[in-house]
């Protein structure tokens, strides 16, 4: 064995207290430890961190990285500083004073790693700075942002091709959780790569669940979600519009679940009070458009919640990977309804962009919509997306996995929508929306089916035989096959090309069955009832209810570190590593010591505090009576709500 992999696994142990390498990474550190350049692709969780922050521990000099989330530097860096690494950045949000002493300290050689924006690099200091040190390795995480197609675009980081031209002999390695084909190659073109090696990982998450329900009232269906599920747990909720983000984060306030809104609308300081109050606050939920999540690597995130449809499958793959990076059980749900296609396609159809660009934005459309209309596994269906051969068992822990979808064949319903749409082009020239030519169907002489004698139609209520909410489901499902397409302004329904041949008969349309209600949420946790409202049920799943107690002293124990330190309560100990610390019940330091996740110096540092808490709760049998619980339910803020405190304000575009 080279000397250097004995190096890097015992920086492993020794500053990040793990046991052993996952998957990829120790392939990936051997080869840039070596001085390769390397293109990494992994999941969000899978642990990209450590692929350069041990290369830039274990070769002479600095470790650069540029990332572009400067909000997140200061945490990066203190949960570094932490594990005893010497880590620093260079950012706008210091004074000169500071960025002098960070300066002084690279020139020096007292840095392991430092972390720059991308746009600093675009700066003649920064790079004259950087030719008076000596770097051991440039790090260019979140290294899709050099795709100009992809979701979070960053001029900047076209810049980043000048790193292998003006240090040819410094390793380059480029990290990313995006993972289609398309973006791989872009990312290693254009940041000039030819001769990294590349390194796959397998993209699969079993610890999430992939949950997508039907929408009918997407607020009350999250509430009741949270309550069932999640409560206590911390969480982000997507929304795509402002408005839907300010309103739906009242709605949870209100109803008895902590949550602060997040969208580019709110001004820096407020954003950068919740971002910080969601890192380093147990159980809050965070309300946000997609300018919330880049970056952040809280790992007990235990739901993400889409209450609008992604724009794109990776987009959506990312948001959801956000959720259970420390390996436990977590959930990824959607309410995905008609209206979501609808507005989809008009925005992409009125939006700004040449056709390519059009084109484009609708393919990611149709393979989103076709994972939400997905009769198969929905895990294997992501994994297939991004090149991955999935298990064709289907994977246990997504809805269609644990309640089978009933298929019907669609083709008469179908036919009478198609029939509906024609009839009004052919024979009055019109065009209308779904809501209408459902009103048509379903025989309703409404005010506007008077208005336009559309009671008169020989189609007028052919269609009986189905409730609204399922015909909305029928057009749903046209519409994301293919065989409807939405126009103009007011969504207003066409054919395609492809409808034809489902009015001559000569293709069937299998349909997805509309469950009567949304189907009961199950959980992959296998937590205990007991645990409770204001106690995460993830992070105790597995734990022996004895032992419970003991857990909840070691999350007060944190929660007091972590204030009077202002870091996140993460940097000290991830819960992972506090279940394993109770499991085992140390009763010396270096017992301590080999849990995961206990490096030497948190050894150090809260060693004796750990076991001063065991300790004093006399040993793992002697737990049951009392214990801090309600100290930490104090912690989770307000009690349960009523049900009648539900807001019933309809929202009619929101059905189905
Ligand atoms: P990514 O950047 O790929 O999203 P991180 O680097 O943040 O992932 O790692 C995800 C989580 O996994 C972190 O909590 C990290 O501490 C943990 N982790 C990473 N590598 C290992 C390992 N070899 N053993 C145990 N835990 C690990
Ligand atoms: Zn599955």
């Amino acid at each position: 064995m080279p000397v250097t992999d004995s190096e890097t696994l015992a920086t492993l142990h020794r500053v990040f207290g793990y046991e052993a390498f996952r998957g990829e990474q120790e392939a990936v550190i051997e080869h840039v430890v070596a001085g390769g350049d390397a293109v990494v692709l992994m999941p969000t969780g899978g642990g990209k961190s450590l692929c350069y922050q041990i290369p830039a521990l274990v070769r002479p000099g600095t470790g650069i990285v540029v990332s572009p989330l400067i909000a997140l530097m200061q945490d990066q860096v203190d949960a570094l500083r932490a594990l005893g690494v010497r880590a620093g950045f260079i950012n706008s949000t210091q004074d000169f004073d500071e960025r002098r002493v960070v300066e002084a300290e690279f020139l020096a050689g007292e840095l392991d790693l430092l972390y720059l924006a991308p746009e600093r690099l675009r700066l003649d200091t920064t790079l004259g700075l950087l030719s008076r040190g000596k770097i051991s390795v440039f790090a260019i995480d979140e290294a899709h942002c050099v795709s100009q197609w992809g979701h979070d675009f960053r001029p900047d980081y076209l810049m980043l091709s000048v790193l292998g031209e003006r240090w040819p002999d410094v390793p380059r390695i480029a990290l990313t959780a995006t993972a289609t084909h398309a973006t791989h190659q872009e990312i290693t073109q254009r940041l000039n790569m030819p001769q990294a090696r590349h390194f796959v990982a397998s993209f699969d998450r079993p610890n999430i669940q992939y949950r997508i329900v039907p929408k009918v009232d997407p607020k009350k269906q999250l509430l009741a979600f949270l309550r069932q599920e999640h409560a206590g747990d911390a969480g982000i909720v997507y929304c795509l519009s402002r408005n839907s983000v300010e309103r739906t984060a009242e709605f949870l306030s209100h109803n008895g679940i902590e949550a602060v809104p997040y969208h580019a609308g709110l001004d820096a300081g407020t954003r950068a009070a919740h971002q910080s109050r969601f890192l380093r606050e147990d159980g809050l939920v965070v309300v946000a458009t997609i300018a919330f999540g880049m970056g952040i690597d809280k790992p007990d995130v235990r739901f993400v919640a889409h209450l609008d449809l992604p724009k794109s499958v990776e987009g959506y793959y990312q948001e959801t990977g956000r959720a259970g990076r420390d390996g436990l059980p977590s959930t990824a749900w959607m309410a995905y309804g008609l209206n979501d296609v609808v507005q989809q396609r008009k925005l992409i159809q009125s939006g700004e962009g040449d056709e390519a660009f059009r084109r484009r934005a609708a393919a990611h459309l149709d393979s989103m919509l076709a994972l939400c209309e997905t009769a198969q596994c929905r895990r294997g269906q992501l994994l297939a997306y991004f090149g991955q051969e999935p298990d064709p068992a289907g994977c246990g822990n997504c809805d269609t996995c644990l309640t089978p979808p009933e298929t019907w064949d669609g083709t008469i319903a179908a036919q009478k929508v198609l029939s509906t749409v024609v009839r009004l082009q052919r024979e009055r020239r019109q065009k209308f929306g779904a809501g209408q030519i459902i009103d048509i169907l379903l025989g309703k002489r409404t005010g506007r089916v008077i208005q336009f004698d559309h009671d008169q139609l020989s189609v007028f209520g052919i269609g009986e035989e189905l409730t609204e909410g399922e015909w909305r489901g029928v057009v749903r499902q046209l519409l994301a096959q293919g065989l409807l397409a939405v126009e103009g302004e007011y969504g207003t329904l066409a054919l395609t090309d492809a409808s034809a041949a489902v009015l001559r008969r000569e293709r069937e349309v299998p349909l997805r069955k509309e469950p009567k209600r949304p189907a009961a949420s199950r959980s992959g946790s296998s937590s205990s009832a007991s645990s409770g409202r204001g106690r995460s049920k993830a992070a105790v799943a597995e734990l022996p209810e004895e032992l419970l107690p003991a857990f909840e002293a070691l999350r007060s124990w944190r929660a007091e570190q972590a204030r009077e330190q202002g870091v996140p309560a993460y940097v000290i100990f991830h819960d992972a590593t506090l279940r394993e610390i109770v499991a085992l019940w140390p009763t010396s330091v270096a017992q301590l010591g080999t849990v995961g996740g206990v490096g030497e110096k948190k050894l150090a540092t809260y060693g004796e505090g750990v076991l001063g808490v065991l300790e004093s709760l006399g040993g793992p049998s002697a737990t049951g009576a009392g214990g801090p619980g309600e100290q930490d339910a104090a912690e989770e803020g307000p009690g349960p709500a009523t049900d009648t405190d539900w807001d019933t304000e309809p929202e009619p575009d929101d059905w189905i």
